[in-house]
């Protein structure tokens, strides 16, 4: 096909240009032009020149010709592959964004951003040579400049030039004066800038699998060399050995010639998967994340595009690495909120995991110890395959895990954070000079209101979760259907007065705890102790090294880290994370308890787990004591099924944030009216306005208007429409809307 005319993405924020355009290619660029080609071209009325992307070529139009304008120039940076600008396109439908913006998520940071160039020496001579001009140059003092040089050169024949200077301790003056008489030459290397030190790490080799490790990797690499599209749920608990799999199942990917990527849930885990990786195959592992520099995040990209890196491991980003051809794609903790994307474009990772897969034809793999109800919902139903670990890789020392019923504490007039049970339990682990940790899963803005004698918690009827409590004006409000009631002063329930919201924070509980303890050493770890760099680190290491007894912390303290003197771990209000205003409350919380109480143990002495709770009945808490996953995923899915939750139906959030509250409501409400006059039929169920659960930040008021329909299609159609229903409403500009599909509030 002659190269005559090309389909050109532009990048541009204005929604409604976000389209494509075609454009007359010159003769000149045809030979260069390519799809995903980044150029220059004349756009608009006035001919602003902008750039754009080819998306493909064609060689007719069906428009005028002499309309045609052409194509100024091309870019001299590489442009992208066709598959990540298929991706994009995927990306910008999916999540109903703009061409600009899946670019920019796709793309490191600055696509320009020039190599780091680097004069390197080397020697041109062999080591008996070198050896020889030492010795010849022994006795004169005025060489001694120059045998230094030789002296390094013979360790090290190949070395950047302000390293030889440094240790040679020689001006520049000298080196290209033995450049001159061809003792060695100049080179200008491109240097990597490699985010890990590889020569810090040891070498690991496989471990024989146990018999659940070999079926597991049978079939994954049964899937990698026939190249199978397949999505497996590999669930197994804490140490049962995934992380074993997924290097295992890697290696084979390698032995094929292809590459793999590692996503895992938040920075702070990087170290240590990098660490094990690298163990295990050394400099073919790259490293993804937000606090590389940017010219290391750039050279890691380019590495992998160039195939000299084949691993690439990373939080959610880590899934664009641009590799030519990808064998297998792994998620671990597939059920972390994190692989949401809470910028726009607002992707799962999971999704552009299995769009990628299924461009390579690869298989991918979810691992967890606790996966997603809309995970095994699907591994149950055949469209993922699921393989489960169900034993200990390793002999661990037992966990013994118990529930407090704090209703019973308040009967005996304890009215302190601490039952009985968990503080002599404290006591004794001191005593034995072992750790613990206090865990507070506090989530967001728990503010729902319970009865501390009876366990009964205030819940909307329509929507089945908890009230936010606002404190304001008194009321309890669903913040998904906006019903709202008086606060209560009695229970409903039991009659009894001690109702009352929930909420604690860590530094109360970090200060009870010293009083009471005033002998023992407390750490404590929040979004407030971990600011900065190493921030999380530096807490978790302090604690590791046994620098304190006592570790308190949010839900940060419940992955990472092996700590093997732990032998106790409370988790104080496990109510806390169960009743916020979230349909998912129930899961979460089932899965940070079975977390937490895992890091009980882990060494050679026997755990323990105390779990305080006022709802010790609640399917969520009994099944994280009992480790029991099918118990938890059996109840849940039932009560997704009765209230239209995922996996059964598909929802949608529409946020809309205006300074003016009073325009905000109205515009909520015309908002839900031309939804309404849309949706005639199309099975569409409108919740609110009402507002969000963080109703005002930094003076700009935000409601959510929710949208559950059956289909995701019906959702993205309607997501359109809702954008340029808000283009023609909002002359004013005073309001902003943002769209979230299938919606995970972390
Ligand atoms: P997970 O990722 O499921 O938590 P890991 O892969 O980290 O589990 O394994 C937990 C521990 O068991 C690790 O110390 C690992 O080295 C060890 N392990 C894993 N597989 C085996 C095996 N086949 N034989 C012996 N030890 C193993
Ligand atoms: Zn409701
Ligand atoms: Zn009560």
């Amino acid at each position: 096909m002659i190269k005559k005319y090309a389909q050109i993405i532009i990048s541009i924020s204005v929604k409604s240009l976000d389209r494509i355009f075609t454009y007359g290619v010159p003769e000149t660029l045809r030979p260069s032009l390519g799809i995903g080609s980044i150029v220059e071209i004349p756009f608009g009325a006035g001919n602003r020149i902008i750039r754009g992307y080819i998306l493909g070529f064609c060689e007719e139009i069906d428009f005028d010709p002499t309309k045609v304008k052409y194509i100024l120039k091309q870019y001299e940076e590489v442009g992208i592959e066709s598959e990540l600008l298929e991706l994009a396109v995927f990306m910008k439908n999916r999540y109903v964004t703009t061409m600009q913006s899946a670019l920019g998520t796709l793309l490191p940071s600055r696509p320009n951003v020039r190599k780091k160039e680097e004069k390197w020496v080397r020697s041109l001579m062999d080591q008996d040579q070198l050896l020889d001009m030492m010795r010849t140059l022994k006795d004169k003092k005025i060489y001694e400049p120059r045998r230094r040089v030789l002296e390094v050169l013979l360790v090290k024949p190949h070395i950047p030039l302000k390293e030889i200077m440094e240790e040679a301790d020689v001006s520049r003056g000298i080196i290209s004066t033995m450049v001159k008489h061809l003792i060695l030459e100049f080179e200008t290397n491109i240097s990597i800038r490699m985010p890990y030190d590889l020569e810090a790490y040891d070498t690991s080799i496989n471990l024989a699998p146990n018999k659940e490790q070999d079926k597991a990797l049978t079939q994954i690499t049964q899937s990698i060399q026939q190249r199978e599209n397949k999505v497996f749920l590999l669930h197994g608990i804490t140490g049962s050995g995934k992380t074993e799999v997924y290097m295992q199942a890697i290696e084979q990917v390698l032995k094929v010639g292809q590459s793999a990527i590692v996503m895992i849930p938040e920075i702070a885990l990087t170290p240590l998967m990098v660490k094990r990786f690298v163990e295990r195959f050394g400099e073919v592992v790259g490293v993804m994340h937000s606090r590389l520099s940017e010219g290391e995040r750039f050279d890691q990209w380019r590495l992998a595009k160039e195939g000299r890196l084949k691993i690439m491991i990373g939080p959610r980003s880590a899934i664009f690495a641009p590799f030519e051809k990808i064998g297998l794609i792994i998620l671990d903790e597939e059920h972390e909120t994190s692989y949401k994307s809470e910028m726009p474009p607002k992707y799962h990772a999971r999704e552009v995991a299995i769009y990628r897969a299924r461009y390579h034809m690869c298989p991918v793999l979810l691992g967890s110890a606790t996966p997603l109800v809309e995970s095994y919902y699907k591994a149950l139903s055949g469209k993922y395959t699921l393989i489960e670990l169900d034993q200990k890789a390793e002999a661990l020392s037992p966990l013994e895990v118990e529930t407090v019923d704090m209703r019973k504490e308040l009967e005996k007039g304890n009215t302190s954070i601490l039952s009985h049970e968990l503080y002599e339990a404290i006591k004794a682990t001191l005593l034995k000079k072992e750790q613990i940790i206090l865990f507070l899963n506090r989530r967001g803005h728990s503010n729902f209101v319970s009865c501390r004698l009876c366990g009964y918690v205030l819940k909307c009827n329509h929507c089945d979760v908890a009230y936010n409590y606002h404190k304001y004006n008194h009321k309890l409000q669903c913040h998904y259907c906006n019903e709202s009631i008086p606060m209560v002063q009695i229970c409903p329930s039991c009659g009894s007065k001690h109702v009352k919201a929930f909420g604690i924070g860590t530094q109360k509980v970090e200060a009870y705890i010293k009083e009471i303890f005033s002998e023992a050493k407390v750490l404590r770890m929040d979004y407030d102790t971990t600011t900065g760099k190493d921030g999380h680190k530096r807490i978790l290491d302090q604690f590791e090294a046994k620098e304190a007894d006592i570790l308190i912390g949010t839900q940060m303290v419940a992955k990472g880290h092996h700590f093997n003197n732990v032998t106790l771990v409370g988790v104080l209000a496990a109510d806390m994370s169960l009743y916020v205003n979230d349909f998912r409350a129930s899961e979460k919380t089932f899965q940070l308890v079975t977390q937490v109480t895992g890091r009980s143990g882990r060494g050679d002495k026997a755990g323990r787990a105390i779990i305080q709770t006022y709802t010790p009945d609640h399917y969520s808490i009994m099944s994280a004591q009992n480790q029991d996953y099918k118990n938890f995923y059996n109840n849940e899915i039932q009560y997704r099924k009765l209230m239209g939750y995922a996996p059964f139906k598909e929802m949608m959030s529409v946020l809309i944030i205006s300074t003016d509250e009073k325009y905000l409501i109205q515009l909520c409400h015309r908002i839900k009216e031309q939804l309404s006059i849309y949706d005639q039929n199309k099975g569409i169920e409108i919740l609110g306005p009402s507002p969000a659960t963080l109703s005002k930040i930094r003076n700009n008021f935000r409601w959510v208007i929710y949208i559950k329909a059956d289909s995701y299609k019906a959702l993205t159609a309607l997501a359109n429409h809702l954008y340029n229903i808000n283009e023609q409403e909002d002359h004013r500009h005073i309001s902003h809307m943002q769209i979230d599909l299938n919606p995970m509030m972390s």
